[in-house]
């Protein structure tokens, strides 16, 4: 599975973990994140400016 990073403050969205407390249990799917979902940590970007991690 993939992982996405904040550009602003290295937040990490990985799909294998999810993000719980955002409401996407362990295995959600990046495409599954709303366009419109914001950072947790920085809360300036949105999931659009996330960029793919590793690969
Ligand atoms: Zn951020």
């Amino acid at each position: 599975m993939a992982a996405y990073e904040c550009p602003v403050c290295t937040y990490v969205y990985d799909e294998t973990t999810g993000a719980p407390h955002e409401g996407f249990p362990a295995g959600t799917a990046w495409a599954s994140v709303p366009d419109d979902w914001c950072c947790p940590d920085c809360g300036v970007r949105e999931k659009i400016d996330f960029e793919p991690r590793g690969v």
